[in-house]
């Protein structure tokens, strides 16, 4: 059909729905091809039966909204639901929801078959035998409520709080936690961060005190990116949509990646650079724009923080712009396009060509970086720091088709409750001193830690977490969590098995999108939104009449919400609110009753969330009503700049201005329901706070930072210990060509499969057909050189081991660089778990040497679904990041994925699927990253552990940063 009778049908269709009063949502594709029902029809929803065809059947649905669980974009989702049956029938997009407008990956969708998964965990389980022997009971969540409750008690009773310990991979949802534990007093909150995008983060962190981009990509006119991000990079599915929006608006396409992926082929330059040397290219460019004055002067004079460089590093007390002009073009003069080239293997020419695109689009440039080389190196958070100075030359900061920081972009709504407390101790084994930079906490070193500080943990949760899997160097994991002496009480909280799960004492089944609560809010576009996650078969249960005062009346089996499940440990810890925690979780309506969910987000959304009271209303809703018909709620669009809004006046009260322009005032901090971490900025020494910088005499909000202006030079990082650091630079990575030797090439581990998540979607037929296994890309030449094709077995050595695993031929690599996606390689110790994606394997243990062997892949089996004896595929690929060491990036805290290895062809007797480490090793090399460090003992200026204005997730008091001595001399 041609294109204007496509349209032409679009129009009548839309003249038809709002002729009836309903609302018509434009469809994702071009010519608006995709309907969704129209929002006033979502009670009483009729199509036809697909399964009853030819018979003209009608089904009637009510259309329940939720926010898919399944990835950290937060995408909306509408769950139909079988008014007959009362079971989701599927789930498609929701419309309404302001960041992903009614699309998808195929992973939301998918969420139908992670409900339906015949082995999904339904009841607590409680471990019976030996831990990880892998045989387990049936128990009642009483009596777990119970026990982990006396046990949290007696710590915090016992003065122990430290040894209580919340591990999260999969947040999902926006401070229910952290208050909860800010509120228990605990600096016990644990993430997967540094094994993800802490490098990336690092780098945005110091140059504008957020931590997150939040490119506009629609409106750009060049799109750089590194990594893959249309098809599986952060905020995936709603920035996909939007890079595409831009290219249809004729925005150019540039993509940094090693690999050629499917965002590669749709850009209009893809550098398939060496691993590791995007910052010199970054530099490159930049220094082009420098050289040539290309960049934007009057935002470099008016927003960066070049006189207090000037003042400190060059010790010019009455800096100029133009001298500092003339420094930062010595600065950068050595980074040639002909450098670069040497460093990245991209010729000179092409990345003359891409500067002139990024010099083209001045503040229209949209840059994003997140995992990929962020994460992938030793010094990768400078590969951000130096990708946003491009931004920072062309003023290109939270411009229309900019990149805007990410808190700026993002809402969250302070809770009925803010916490009564904040940890009042530092947890060494979260936060270790060596670390004072590190973003996140140093999760992954974890099992090291332990083992050489003699750490113990009495109560260790983790929550949508897979440390033995996801993480480098599992068999430490292992060793760690099979030691009681170690972990107290592993409670495992997850909506699906995963191979952590199987060292736990207690599996708690936990719910998927459709079957719990949270807020969601995301840095998508240049908006702010809140999302909300419910339970979809309570809410339409309650529409019929129902009264439900339990998730789990309406989950599957057992299966329970967290919100409710910490509500009622957090009682049961504190039964008679005499330690001050179960008063996070009471009614301000009731005093001394228990929250209702109900209560706790009826409150959110009256009293925090602008505009929704309004809307609802207006639609005779109360605030809860509305975001459970709609799933979703925009606040406000095009936020803009807000460094350069002026402080209100009523903020500006007996102020105080220093030498740097920062401006601080007494007035009171004005009540903002929006509670976004951020930064917490010093005051001055008359006990003023900070509200503002200075710039042209003007009082502006400017950025949190300790300057208030964008850091090209950190004094943070110059103070602690990194002087030569301090300036967006190019760090040689660990996998640097002069690091490696002759016969070793670089092994990329971080890339995603577009449909597959990690854990959670073992679980989820549909996507594991699609994708199941993780063969090693190897360009030709390397094939050649190594003597294999592709489905031949090859072996991969890392520094502690090996895996065996399939070769696939390719071209779309450079040369010299392999890579095997994360994604693969589950496996189970035998019956328990997912079978349609995990391996049965056998481990094995001689002292430190372990063994992963494969006994069988996957198969056919029977079950509730007949979908399962049509299991075509047998492999579900090898469990590589077992052969991974811990390589910790000494600033950002980052693990560095990238390994220097070596391929060969597989040896007489290897198979596929085998893993083999030495786990002393995987210490040593732990050992050798640590010397690297330079730690808060002997580097901080001040005494504490930490730069106070850097971010934490749940913060301890100020006096828990104080190093326990008086600091040793600063080492010269
Ligand atoms: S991008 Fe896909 S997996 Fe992620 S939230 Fe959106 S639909 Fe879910």
């Amino acid at each position: 059909m041609d294109l204007n009778k496509l349209n032409a049908r679009v129009s009548a269709a839309r003249e038809e729905v709002e002729g009836r009063g309903e609302t018509f949502y434009p469809g994702p594709s071009r010519v608006h091809l995709a309907a969704f029902p129209p929002k006033e029809r979502w009670s009483d929803w009729v199509e036809l039966d697909s399964r009853a065809w030819p018979e003209r059947v009608e089904k009637r649905y009510m259309l329940v909204p939720t926010t898919c669980f399944n990835c950290e974009s937060g995408c909306g989702l509408l769950a139909y639901v079988d008014k007959e049956t009362l079971q989701v029938r599927k789930l498609e997009g929701n419309p309404e929801h302001p960041g992903s407008r009614g699309r998808n990956c195929a992973k939301g969708p998918a969420t139908l078959t992670q409900i339906s998964d015949p082995d999904r965990i339904l009841y607590p389980l409680k471990r019976v035998g030996g831990r990880g022997e892998g045989r387990w009971e049936r128990v009642g969540w009483d009596e777990v409520l119970d026990d982990i409750a006396g046990r949290i008690r007696k710590a915090m009773d016992e003065d122990r709080k430290n040894e209580i310990m919340y591990h999260v991979g999969r947040p999902g949802e926006d401070g229910y936690t952290t208050g909860m534990l800010a509120n228990w007093g605990i600096d016990g909150h644990n993430s997967h961060t540094n094994i993800c995008s802490s490098g990336a983060r690092a780098g945005y962190h110091f140059w504008m005190g957020i931590d997150r981009p939040s490119p506009d990509h629609a409106n750009a006119d060049l799109i750089l990116l590194v990594s893959s991000h249309l098809e599986a990079g952060h905020y995936f599915n709603p920035h996909a949509q939007r890079i595409m929006e831009g290219k249809e608006r004729g925005a150019k396409l540039v993509v940094v990646d090693t690999r050629m992926s499917n965002t590669s082929t749709h850009a209009d330059h893809w550098l398939a650079s060496y691993p590791g040397s995007e910052a010199a290219i970054f530099l490159a460019i930049a220094n082009y724009l420098i050289q040539n004055r290309l960049y934007n002067e009057e935002f470099v004079r008016r927003w960066w923080n070049w006189q207090e460089y000037m003042e400190a590093v060059h010790g010019d007390p009455e800096p100029t712009f133009t001298r500092f002009q003339t420094e930062l073009a010595e600065l950068y003069s050595g980074y040639t396009f002909e450098y670069a080239e040497v460093e990245s293997g991209i010729d000179a020419s092409t990345l003359r060509e891409v500067a002139e695109l990024v010099a083209s689009a001045g503040t229209r440039l949209a840059t994003h970086n997140w995992r990929s080389a962020g994460s992938g190196n030793l010094g990768g958070w400078q590969v951000a720091r130096t990708l946003f100075l491009l931004n920072c030359l062309l003023g290109a900061v939270a411009t229309e088709g900019g990149t805007y920081p990410s808190a700026w972009n993002k809402f969250v709504p302070k809770p009925i409750h803010t916490p009564s407390r904040h940890p009042d101790q530092w947890n060494e084994l979260l936060w270790p001193s060596e670390y004072p930079l590190a973003l996140m906490e140093m999760s992954f070193l974890l099992p090291h830690l332990m083992k050489e500080r003699g750490g113990y943990v009495d109560v260790y949760f983790t929550r949508v977490y897979n440390p033995v899997w996801t993480n480098p160097d599992g068999f430490s994991w292992m060793e760690m969590l099979r030691d009681e002496e170690k972990i107290g009480l592993h409670v495992a909280m997850t909506p699906t098995w995963s191979e952590t799960a199987y060292f736990a004492d207690y599996v708690l089944p936990m719910g998927h999108a459709t079957e719990r609560h949270d807020i969601m809010s995301y840095e998508t576009h240049d908006a702010q939104w809140i999302a909300f996650r419910q339970p979809v078969l309570r809410t339409a249960r309650e529409r019929l009449g129902e009264v439900i005062s339990d998730t789990r009346e309406v989950n599957p089996g057992e299966v329970w919400e967290e919100n409710e499940f910490w509500l009622e440990l957090t009682w049961r810890i504190d039964p008679d609110g005499s330690r001050g925690l179960r008063g996070f979780f009471e009614s301000k309506a009731n005093p001394g009753e228990k929250l209702t969910l109900d209560e706790y987000y009826g409150y959110m959304f009256e009293h925090s969330v602008p505009g929704l009271p309004e809307a609802a209303e207006a639609e005779g809703l109360t605030p809860l009503e509305y975001m459970r018909r709609y799933g979703a709620f925009e606040i406000e669009t095009n936020i803009g700049a807000v460094y350069e809004q002026h402080v209100p006046d009523d903020e500006l009260e007996d102020i105080g201005v220093d030498e740097m322009g920062r401006v601080y005032t007494r007035a009171p901090k004005p009540d903002t329901p929006n509670v976004v971490a951020l930064p917490v900025l010093d005051g001055d020494d008359d006990g003023r706070r900070r509200v503002g910088v200075r710039v042209d005499g003007e009082i502006l909000k400017g950025f949190p930072t300790p300057s208030g202006r964008l850091e090209f030079w950190s004094r943070t990082l110059d103070e602690w210990g990194w002087p030569e650091l301090a300036l967006p630079t190019y760090i040689k990575s660990h996998i640097h060509p002069g690091s490696l030797d002759s016969d070793q090439m670089v092994l990329i581990s971080t890339f995603r499969v577009p449909v597959q998540i990690h854990t959670r979607s073992a679980n989820a037929k549909w996507l594991d057909e699609i994708a199941h296994t993780n063969p090693l890309w190897l360009h030709t030449h390397d094939a050649e050189r190594i003597g294999v094709s592709t489905g031949d077995l090859v072996r991969v050595e890392t520094e502690i081991g090996h895996f065996v695993v399939k070769a696939w031929v390719t071209e779309g690599i450079r040369s010299g660089v392999a890579a095997c996606s994360h994604h693969m390689g589950r496996w189970k110790l035998n019956d328990t778990g997912q079978r349609q994606a995990m391996a049965t394997v056998g481990i094995d243990q001689q002292e430190s040497n372990w063994s992963l062997t494969q006994k069988r892949g996957v198969a056919p089996f029977a079950s509730s679904d007949p979908d399962t004896m049509r299991i075509w595929w047998t492999d579900v690929g090898v469990h590589q990041n077992l052969t991974h060491p811990v390589h910790p990036d000494p600033i950002s805290g980052q693990h560095c994925w990238h390994q220097a290895v070596r391929v060969r062809r597989a040896e007489p007797g290897d198979r596929y699927g085998d893993v083999a480490v030495d786990s002393e090793r995987s210490h040593a090399v732990y050992l050798d990253w640590l010397d690297k460090t330079r730690s808060a003992v002997t580097h901080s200026p001040d005494g504490t552990r930490r730069p106070y204005w850097m971010m934490r997730p749940v913060r301890p008091e100020r006096q828990a940063y104080d190093l326990p001595g008086p600091p040793d001399p600063v080492a010269s």
